[in-house]
């Protein structure tokens, strides 16, 4: 993918917060609930360092 600001060519890394990779989750109150998570996908520009998240697969996160 291009970046936004300067049309560059953007590459894949990995965003974290130490040891593992950073988790999107979303759960429905209750203490039965299943919690839904979905890995992210991180994107940076070498140009100019803007950085893109997206959701791997956001329908996984969807509640119903
Ligand atoms: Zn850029």
């Amino acid at each position: 993918m291009d970046c936004n600001r300067c049309g560059c060519e953007m590459f894949r890394a990995t965003l974290t917060g130490g040891l593992w990779p950073v988790l999107l989750t979303n759960k429905k109150k209750g203490f039965a609930e299943e919690e839904k998570r979905c890995a992210v996908l991180c994107y940076v520009c070498p140009q100019c360092g803007s950085v893109e998240l997206f959701a791997e697969d956001p329908k996984k996160l969807q509640l119903d």
